[in-house]
């Protein structure tokens, strides 16, 4: 019988539910438990992929293409659950699917209603994931209690101890005690009233994590117990860390909230198995060496816009044993201010992916300062469209060429639409999504790097490389390093005669674990560590 970990949150939004999720997901697992991961998100867009990053951060991307929430990926870094679409469920994606059925007259002329019909494809899309190889599925309730749209949910939720017996079933709440510095105290009350909400809907909560900076402290704990209506080993303290994320699961276990779950769930497992994450942990705490990296983009404030971009940067860091600092420069200002200045002291260049004309002159400005000063470039998706934009406008003579995105009717569209785009109309899951394969020329910067010449990778965008140009452009020293198997999309593109410069099609971020670092992120780190240290070396 497959148990279910529900993870609900309370008081304010931001408390890290998705990394306590992958957390304890991470925790299970290395205790050899088969664990399934899942984020049910309130909102009515059917997925995230049209949403704008400034809303919602990055849209990660799962090998099936599904567009989805950033925790997914928090959920990949930290376990080996297997995602796909059925990982991410929101309230569009929900009604869509009862509305469909209405239409199609399988409701037998009942009245249609939120509960039981929605309340029931909810629990549909949560037992989904239940099955003989599997022994846990966590599922996160993305927003917070209280929220008006998350009602169905919880009411979902509520039910299925119903269908499948409470002892199958845990509820973990994760709430904040601010810290009042005129009070000089922690304070529960939100806490406690959190929970009452949560017990109104008819959730009694069996596990209460508490976010907070400062330690909790017996007290507190047995007044949160207490009030909350939880045992007092039941409630964990969830203390910011000090380094990194990769902290959290080894705290939980320190709190020893594994065992806490088991016995509630009646599971026995082995003992926990973290002497990799142990080292990931040192690694992080005491580097051996320090690299500084620009990160050339558009939505450069909002910290979760690049999220998995910054993630792979520093697991390619942890392999070198270097901290890798970033130097995060918003691409507009790129655009009126001097270049060499802003990128001064970088021993690398990273353009992530993006949409829409801002700031892209600046990215085509950066490319073409680490083009021309040898500094290694790690150019990603649209990084790649506008290191193709800038070779060939400065190095093949064609001053106006463009990608027909930006400009429709550009002489040269370096970077275009193909026939398959050229019909799509709609914008949600219409891009090149999800994992394709790519076939790499065997001397290539990327094959070395990946120890391969084929291989997988994520994609999510809609202009490609116009194969029109790659002769000329390979002539000029630009080639084309990967492509599909087909040989008609352009994958990566490279300039061998440079230190490093390798730009891909695709979103190789989405692959990097903290355990396993991607090779590409690793080649990059690696050439950016050495141009760090002859520039020191000449320095010295
Ligand atoms: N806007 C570009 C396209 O649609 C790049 C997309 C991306 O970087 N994810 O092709």
């Amino acid at each position: 019988m497959t148990k279910h970990i529900f993870v609900t949150g309370g008081v304010v939004s931001s408390l890290g539910k998705g990394l306590t999720s992958a957390s304890i997901g991470c925790i299970l697992e290395r205790r050899g438990l088969r664990v399934r991961m899942q984020k049910l998100d309130p909102y009515i867009n059917v997925d995230p992929g049209t949403m704008s990053p400034y809303q919602h951060g990055e849209v990660y991307v799962l090998d099936d293409g599904a567009e989805t929430d950033l925790d997914l990926g928090h959920y990949e870094r930290f376990t080996n659950s297997p995602l796909s679409k059925d990982s991410n469920f929101t309230s569009g994606r929900i009604y869509l699917k009862v509305i469909e059925k209405e239409r199609q007259g399988k409701y037998l002329g009942g009245t249609v209603q939120v509960v039981p019909h929605i309340t029931d494809e909810i629990k549909a899309s949560v037992r989904k994931l239940a099955g003989p190889d599997v022994d846990v599925v966590i599922t996160e309730l993305g927003g917070t209690v209280g929220d008006i749209e998350g009602l169905p949910f919880l009411e979902a939720i509520r039910q299925i101890p119903l269908d499948i017996g409470r002892e199958n079933c845990l509820f973990i709440h994760l709430t904040l005690v601010p810290y009042l510095k005129a009070a000089k105290e922690l304070k529960t009350k939100p806490t406690q009233h959190s929970v009452q909400q949560l017990r109104e809907i008819g959730i009694q909560p069996d596990v209460l994590i508490v976010r907070t900076e400062r330690e909790l402290g017996r007290d507190n704990a047995e007044k949160i117990a207490l009030f909350c209506n939880v045992e007092k080993k039941a409630v964990i303290e969830e203390r910011d860390k000090e380094f990194s994320i990769y902290e959290v699961p080894l705290g939980l276990l320190e709190h020893r909230l594994d065992d806490l779950i088991l016995k509630k769930l009646g599971l026995t497992a082995g003992e926990p198995d973290m002497e990799d994450w142990e080292e990931i942990v040192r690694r992080i705490r005491n580097p051996d060496h320090e690299v500084t990296v620009a990160v050339v983009g558009k939505y450069i404030e909002h910290r979760d816009a690049y999220k998995s971009i910054y993630e792979a940067l520093d697991h390619a860091g942890l392999a070198h044993r270097s901290r890798v600092i970033i130097k995060r420069i918003e691409a507009e200002e790129l655009e009126k201010a001097d270049v060499a200045q802003a990128l001064a002291g970088v021993d690398g260049l990273l353009v992530p992916g993006g949409f829409g004309k801002r700031g892209v002159e600046g990215k085509i400005n950066a490319v073409r300062f680490a083009r021309e000063n040898r500094i290694p470039y790690f150019g990603i998706c649209l990084g790649m469209q506008v290191a193709v934009i800038e070779y060939t406008r400065n190095m093949i003579d064609r001053p106006n060429a463009h990608s027909t995105e930006f400009a429709a009717d550009t002489p040269d569209p370096v970077i275009c639409l193909l026939e398959d785009q050229k019909q799509v109309t709609a914008k949600g899951g219409t891009m090149r999504l999800g994992a394709q394969r790519c076939l790499l020329q065997p001397d290539s910067i990327s094959a070395r790097a990946y120890g391969s010449d084929e291989v997988s990778e994520r994609h999510r965008h809609r202009y490609e490389f116009n194969p029109v140009y790659r002769d000329e452009l390979q002539a000029a020293g630009l080639h084309v390093m990967g492509q599909s198997p087909d040989g008609k999309l352009a994958e990566i593109v490279e300039i061998p005669d440079h230190p490093w410069f390798v730009a891909v099609q695709f979103h190789p971020e989405f692959k990097s674990k903290p355990n396993r670092p991607h090779p590409l992120f690793q080649g990059f780190i690696e050439a950016a560590l050495e141009r760090h240290n002859s520039r020191s070396a000449v320095m010295a």
